[in-house]
């Protein structure tokens, strides 16, 4: 190849998590985004791109065909006390939730993430923070925005399962006026960091990461399948939201003349691997590995809980001070747990990570597949097993595209 790749290798050979990143790292403003197979994806414009004179910085800021995680981790936290092979370099890890039962009950787990954010805001730690909400004017379509109050906090609580892209973030950050504090899933996170080490004005105006733990992703077409299974018309939803009340909690769907609400277990299982982003299959980030922390549920006795609760991941000690600022101030509580209690209590997770993705990253390389590269060492492959698990979700996958 005469030229260095730029994304469009990237998305012709399906390894794009749809993360944003890199249309704020073009310098000629090639990159937008559009709406294609139910996925937000990058189109490059070939006439403004400056690939031929050697440009290629999309490529280089991009998660989606690797990441070296094992160094990253160390540039960042290599004086952290511990290690896990899942959680990599770790402070501390606590369970723990929102003293507010209102943000308690109605975010995706315990709160902690929301509460622990109008901390830092109501201290000036940070002056915002880029989080994501279903839009206003659309809201089965996602937005990100920095967020300045906590109203703008909560309005963007709890999880979104489904495509969400931080396309013109780094670029609204770098001229807010202020510090800001980025959430996002672990594959925005590693975008993120990617472009930090390009851009010293981006990296000079964050403050940290926010990761929130990630299984999988679903496209567009999983919001659909949903809405179609209660009869409900897209175009006549004015709210809706994957989890609320309670942890775990339940999907609610707001229209003209209904109102649904359905238990997270008896929807979510469902969707199985029908909507799932091919990329989903390769990642072997679920904890979000170079954020400062990384906030999940917990499914596991004795701390599960049926209001909310959080397991959360410190990797960076200053975070780690505020949040005990944060107790002591009584705006969240806190209880350290072992990080083998973290691990237990995501099973499907370590499923992905020790069976599935392995065998996908090898079998798919065989068979002359684009596959993105870690500096990680992955687990043994496991054939049977994992030959079983790759047949069931690609399966899964056809139906799913089928359909629709
Ligand atoms: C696709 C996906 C898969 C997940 N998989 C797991 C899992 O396997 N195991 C597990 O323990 N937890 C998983 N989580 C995380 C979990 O659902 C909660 O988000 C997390 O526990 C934080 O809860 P909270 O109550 O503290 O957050 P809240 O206070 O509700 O705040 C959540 C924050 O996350 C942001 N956010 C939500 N969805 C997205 C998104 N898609 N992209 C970017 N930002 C987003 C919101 O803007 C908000 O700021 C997943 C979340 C998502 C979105
Ligand atoms: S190669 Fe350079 S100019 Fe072309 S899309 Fe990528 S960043 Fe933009
Ligand atoms: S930077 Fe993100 S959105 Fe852009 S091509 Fe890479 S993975 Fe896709
Ligand atoms: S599984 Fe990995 S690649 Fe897929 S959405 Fe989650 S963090 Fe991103």
């Amino acid at each position: 190849m005469k030229n260095k790749p730029s994304i469009k290798w990237v998305v012709d050979n399906g390894l794009c998590l749809g993360c944003g990143v890199c249309e704020d790292a073009c310098p000629s403003h090639a990159i937008r985004f559009v709406e294609k197979h139910a996925l937000n994806v990058p189109q490059v414009d070939p006439v403004s791109c400056i690939n031929d004179k050697g440009c290629n910085l999309c490529s280089r800021v991009c998660p989606g065909h690797g990441v070296d995680f094992q160094a990253k981790s160390r540039q960042y936290f290599g004086t952290a006390p511990s290690v896990d092979p899942y959680i990599g370099p770790y402070v501390s890890c606590y369970t723990g939730w929102s003293n507010e039962h209102e943000i308690r009950y109605h975010s995706a787990s315990g709160g902690l993430l929301s509460h622990f954010l109008i901390y830092l805001l109501d201290k000036k730690i940070i002056d915002g923070a880029v989080v994501t909400r279903f839009s206003e004017s659309n809201p089965l379509r996602t937005q990100s925005f920095i967020a300045t109050t906590r109203d703008d906090i909560l309005a963007a609580k709890s999880s979104k399962y489904c495509p969400v892209s931080l396309n013109g973030m780094v670029r609204e950050v770098m001229s807010f006026p202020g510090k800001v504090l980025i959430v996002g899933l672990p594959c925005h996170i590693a975008g993120m960091r990617k472009t930090e080490a390009l851009n010293k004005k981006f990296r000079e105006k964050v403050v940290g990461y926010f990761a929130i733990y990630c299984s999988s992703n679903r496209n567009f077409n999983g919001l659909d399948f949903l809405l179609k299974k209660r009869n409900v018309d897209p175009k006549d939803v004015k709210s809706f939201s994957f989890r609320d009340d309670g942890c775990l909690g339940s999907m609610k769907i707001i229209t003209e003349d209904r109102a649904i609400s359905e238990p997270f277990v008896q929807y979510y299982g469902k969707l199985r691997s029908y909507f799932k982003p091919r990329r989903c299959s390769f990642c072997i980030d679920h904890y979000g590995m170079l954020a400062d922390v990384s906030f999940g549920d917990i499914h596991l006795a004795p701390y599960f809980n049926e209001i909310g609760v959080n397991s959360l991941v410190v990797r960076n000690p200053l975070f780690d001070k505020y949040l005990q600022q944060a107790q002591t101030d009584e705006y969240i509580l806190l209880q350290n747990i072992p990080s083998a209690d973290v691990n237990r209590s995501q099973k499907m997770m370590l499923k992905n990570r020790n069976i599935t993705v392995p065998f996908s990253l090898k079998f798919e390389r065989l068979i002359g597949r684009k596959v993105p590269k870690y500096d990680m060492p992955i687990s043994k492959v496991q054939w049977l097993k994992g030959a079983r698990y790759w047949f069931s979700y690609t399966l899964q996958g056809l139906i799913g595209r089928w359909f629709y």
